[in-house]
């Protein structure tokens, strides 16, 4: 199943480690232009990790 996390600056690293505990590969991450909440804290994201 594909799972994708929206974080900001500050949370993209524990959604990448979130992503590779998950999934046992390498996420892939891309820059957002979307408006979209962090998964983590209530920031808007900037990114988008996707396993
Ligand atoms: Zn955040």
């Amino acid at each position: 199943m594909e799972e994708i996390i929206y974080a900001c600056k500050e949370h993209v690293e524990m959604a990448l480690d979130d992503i590779v505990n998950d999934e046992e590969k390498a996420p892939v991450i891309t820059k957002i232009q979307q408006e979209k909440k962090c998964g983590y804290c209530n920031e808007p994201a900037e990114y988008e990790v996707k396993a």
